[in-house]
């Protein structure tokens, strides 16, 4: 199914992890990484998110 919204999603996608079909389809993305414990790249800075650590743990350490 096309998301109407998928050009919006993506200007606004900090995502550097390329050949991910997810992208730009932000439902698609939070379901994956809710499924795996784990947080969609738009939750980290840039430079943690270029890690592709997307653990609930990283998330706190970097928020404490
Ligand atoms: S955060 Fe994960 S699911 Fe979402 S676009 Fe990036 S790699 Fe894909």
């Amino acid at each position: 199914m096309e998301c109407p919204k998928e050009k919006t999603n993506l200007a606004n996608c900090n995502c550097t992890y390329e050949p991910c079909v997810r992208k730009g389809k932000c439902c698609d993305c939070v379901t994956y990484h809710r499924q795996k414990g784990q947080l969609p790249a738009c939750y980290f800075p840039s430079e943690a998110e270029k890690t592709y650590n997307r653990s609930i743990s990283y998330f706190l350490e970097l928020n404490r």
